[in-house]
């Protein structure tokens, strides 16, 4: 029996488009090729709400953080951290040999713009990562607010992790801002990992033509003039199965579903969980800044987590227990990609059935 996954990564993938995957191989140097390759960034610059340009890459989305920060930062990048996603950049650029600090808020927090304004204030930093969707607390931080502030630093490249929201959660990115947003396959655009989005401005071309060791796989400035020279090809062979499937998902995204409707049924979906958190539990954060795609509840009845998913997979379902130091002092149930509301509601109706109450 197949376990329907409540966990935020890897999600749920409808048949249709697990089916895209086994479209037979094509040359990576046709012209199918870069028609596929064309079509899929157009097709994510409606999503992302950008009209720059867009780059594929075959890794999950921590490729594309790597790339984002170490082809971009000539002086020094200020991380602002509000979970383990958040410090992850900070390993990254660490490992990569980035000059790089951190600031962070307590888990459970959104980031504070003031917090950015002063450290920009500094001129110390040419480049700063926020995670827009932070999925070890279940926060969304406000990126309008802290878009806000970031304006006033023209030379400062802006990058936003969205990995767990794209798709999910409407984010214009140029109205924004925002210079490089990632996002990967295996959460709300709802395909198995293997492939990685982000956009890429002209200012962070600009800013990455002027940095020397860029590294080499996910230089995104050579994936950029690759696209360029090569009609919308890379520099090594894709991922041509992820890519008939996610063009195949953004069609039906983007025109049979709709991304309005998309983005409705994702708050949707959050609300059943957010009333029933607050009913049964807690909610871990901060009530201002709840995460459309992701809910991590306070474990205030003290019921062990591990346990509980194990009766859920006798009923075929699994959710996330807390992530990290928040093991099963939380636990996180994700309503991202294709899940119906009906699903959810099942899924709690089952856990009220199991902890009897
Ligand atoms: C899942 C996740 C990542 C890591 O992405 P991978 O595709 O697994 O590399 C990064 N940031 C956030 C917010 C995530 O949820």
């Amino acid at each position: 029996m197949h376990t329907k996954l409540f966990i935020p990564g890897p999600v749920d993938v409808r048949e249709d488009v697990l089916e895209k995957m086994s479209t037979p191989q094509i040359g990576h140097r046709t012209k199918d090729a870069s028609n596929l390759q064309r079509g899929i960034s157009e097709k994510m610059q409606k999503l992302l709400y950008t009209k720059e340009m867009v780059l594929l890459s075959t890794s999950s989305g921590s490729g594309l953080m790597e790339g984002a920060i170490r082809s971009c930062t000539l002086k020094r990048a200020a991380v602002f951290s509000i979970g383990a996603f958040g410090k992850k950049w900070y390993n990254i650029g660490i490992s990569n040999g980035v000059q790089v600090d951190l600031y962070e808020r307590e888990m459970g927090q959104a980031m504070d713009p003031n917090m950015i304004d002063e450290a920009l204030k500094t001129g110390k930093y040419d480049l700063i990562t926020v995670t827009h969707n932070e999925t070890s607390t279940g926060v969304a931080n406000p990126l309008e607010e802290i878009a806000e502030v970031v304006k006033n630093y023209p030379d400062v490249i802006f990058c936003v992790d969205m990995v767990s929201s794209a798709g999910g959660h409407k984010i214009k990115v140029d109205e924004l801002g925002i210079d490089i947003a990632i996002t990967s396959a295996q959460k709300c655009l709802g395909l198995p990992a293997g492939i990685a989005v982000c956009t890429f401005s002209q200012k962070a071309i600009e800013r990455a033509e002027k940095v020397e060791n860029r590294g080499y796989y996910f230089d995104l400035l050579n994936l950029y003039k690759c696209i360029l020279k090569r009609d919308y090809q890379y520099p090594s062979t894709p991922t041509l199965p992820h890519m008939f499937a996610l063009d195949y998902q953004l069609d039906y995204i983007l025109n049979v579903e709709g991304l309005e409707n998309r983005f409705e049924r994702h708050l949707q979906m959050a609300n059943i969980v957010r009333n029933w958190a607050e009913d049964k539990f807690e909610l871990f954060a901060d009530k201002n800044h709840l995460s459309r795609t992701v809910t991590t509840i306070k474990n205030t009845r003290n019921i062990s987590v591990a346990d509980l998913n194990n009766e859920l997979k006798k009923r075929g379902m699994m959710i996330s227990n807390g992530y990290g130091d928040l093991k099963e002092k939380t636990f996180r149930i994700a309503h991202m990609a294709d899940k119906q509301p009906q699903e959810i509601e099942e899924l709690l109706d089952n856990i009220n059935d199991i902890l009897k109450i």
